[in-house]
């Protein structure tokens, strides 16, 4: 009897490796936010730091949702290597800038991953992809509106204080 593989049996190939890959940059999310955090720490806004950790927890959350669903179809996880992040940015405002491009970069991913599904009708993920496509309009929008204060309040120390208060505030 031939042996066929679970991947082969529920899984589309190219769904599953893409999946794979998504496991990878989520958890490249998380490890970027890790290195802003470790940024702002040294910087001593400690908000910043604090709201970075926390979407860095967010991002472990994502990663783990893909894994997961792997699993449930049968899949293989397979954890890929991770680039290692910057840890040096320009300015606050340049870290903020990068958060808001890398979402935008994961945007990207999420909806590629939509377009696969829906070439190869693969309706067993598309509540989760759909899940991240909304996701992904927070993600944008939390970094840009950050982003866009920066930029209002940009050389008045007393709003950057009052900005960073608000960013330790998040939950
Ligand atoms: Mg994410």
């Amino acid at each position: 009897m031939i042996k066929t593989k679970p991947t082969e049996m529920i899984m589309n190939a190219k769904m599953h490796d893409l999946m794979n890959q998504q496991i990878k940059h989520e958890f490249e999310s998380a490890y970027l936010y890790r290195a802003m955090s470790a940024y702002f720490q040294d910087l001593n806004w400690p908000g910043a730091a604090h709201w970075f950790q926390h979407q860095a927890d967010e991002e472990d959350k994502h990663a783990m949702k893909f894994f997961h669903h792997l699993v449930e179809r049968g899949g293989k996880v397979e954890l890929l290597a991770m680039a290692k992040p910057q840890f040096e940015w320009d300015s606050p405002l340049a870290a903020w800038k990068a958060a808001f491009e890398h979402e935008k970069f994961i945007t990207g991913k999420i909806h590629t991953l939509v377009d696969l599904a829906m070439a190869e009708k693969d309706y067993a993920s598309m509540p989760l992809l759909q899940w991240f496509v909304d996701e992904q309009i927070e993600e944008e929008k939390s970094t840009f509106d950050v982003v866009r204060m920066m930029e209002r309040i940009e050389g008045h120390t007393n709003g950057m204080m009052a900005l960073d208060k608000v960013l330790g505030k998040r939950e």
